[in-house]
């Protein structure tokens, strides 16, 4: 199966393989980053389906907490330890950290190279992988640093997907669950009932999610309106993982929290009803997602979503769903609203 995105009127794009790992075929020297949980579990299965002139493995160490300048050093040390050129590719082979790292190191290293994304969490295949944006946090907070960098293609393997641990499959979900709740009432339905342990349902999972994925990036690729409505959940999911260090939750539940936050805020503003947040709640809840953060200080929650890259000129940019299959984006809420809503999770 294969998913066109199209870029620039149709000037430019790739193709999202899925489940056809076989047709990878690259001409000239090729790095592969990866990390080595990733590398012992699933490079041979890599390498087997690899045709390529020559290659180089380059380990990064595993974790967000990794996601930073440093680690990217290390990548271009390695790029230019191995000369690779302007015609050299890297593929990025993990899960969302890698992908994000290996983009942005594509597309600095001699101002950019070709780059070719094999994602391997399920977050990664549904959502990180497909679209260009790449990057690295810093102390001030998640992704502050990176570019819009596309991949040449992207491929999508469910067999990668067997050895993730539970939680990390969930968290995979919540991202899922976001294309659902802001574009598709269908698949959001069909995710009610769906058992995911059946391979065909976890391909067509990877499909309606890279689908809607690749549709919203062709309409609005650097993320001027549409593209915005994805990160529903994440101004608040943001501002979680950086209370805690990027140590409690990973990046998927705590979407799954603020995904949770956004609906209560949404209801409050009568744009959701009761009954949608409850549905979401309990499609979070099937999938052993959290809903709940133990909020410290309410009044600092609020400032932290200042550092937010959708906040501008002191505007806290919200994306709240306004019904299942649909999202809205605004920028006119009340302090005080958000407040309330924050104090309910206290
Ligand atoms: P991750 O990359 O840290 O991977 C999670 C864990 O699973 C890691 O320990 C990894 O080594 C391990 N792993 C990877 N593949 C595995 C496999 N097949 N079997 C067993 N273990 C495996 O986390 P993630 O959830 O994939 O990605 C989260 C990151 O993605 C965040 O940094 C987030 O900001 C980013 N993200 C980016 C975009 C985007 O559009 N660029 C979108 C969503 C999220």
């Amino acid at each position: 199966m294969q998913i066109r995105l199209n870029l620039e009127q149709k000037k430019y794009g790739y193709n999202v393989y899925i489940n056809e790992l076989e047709r990878i075929e690259i001409k000239g020297k090729t790095a592969i980053v990866t990390n080595p949980k990733i590398a012992g579990l699933h490079l041979n299965t890599l390498l087997n389906s690899l045709k390529c002139d020559e290659y180089f493995i380059i380990s990064v160490p595993d974790g967000e907490e990794y996601k930073n300048l440093a680690t990217i050093e290390l990548i271009l040390e390695q790029l230019f330890t191995s000369k690779l050129d302007r015609s050299s590719t890297l593929i990025a082979f993990g899960g969302g950290v890698i992908s994000d790292m290996t983009g942005f190191a594509a597309s600095i290293y001699e101002r950019g190279i070709n780059f070719i994304n094999i994602p391997t969490t399920l977050l990664a295949q549904v959502d990180a992988s497909v679209g260009g944006k790449t990057g690295v946090n810093n102390k001030f907070g998640k992704n502050l640093i990176g570019s819009f960098y596309q991949p040449k293609a992207v491929y999508c393997e469910s067999k990668f997907l067997r050895t993730l641990a539970f939680r990390e499959f969930n968290a995979g979900l919540a991202e899922a669950v976001k294309m659902a709740v802001t574009f598709d009432k269908k698949m959001f339905e069909w995710l009610e009932s769906a058992t995911l342990d059946e391979e065909q349902n976890l391909a067509k999972l990877v499909e309606r999610s890279v689908l809607i994925k690749t549709r919203v990036v062709e309409a609005d690729e650097k993320e001027r309106g549409l593209r915005a409505l994805l990160n529903y959940g994440h101004t608040f999911a943001h501002v979680i993982e950086n209370e805690t260090g990027y140590k409690k939750y990973l990046h998927g539940e705590a979407v799954a929290i603020g995904m949770n936050m956004a609906n209560s805020l949404s209801v409050k503003l009568g744009l959701m009803s009761q009954k949608d947040a409850l549905k979401i709640k309990e499609l979070l809840a099937k999938f052993s997602l959290p809903t709940h953060y133990a909020l410290r200080d309410e009044s600092a929650f609020y400032e932290a979503f200042m550092l937010d890259k959708k906040t501008q000129e002191g505007s806290v940019k919200f994306i709240l769903s306004n019904g299942i299959g649909s999202a809205v984006m605004k920028n006119d809420i009340k302090r005080d609203d958000v407040i309330k809503i924050l104090r309910e999770f206290k």
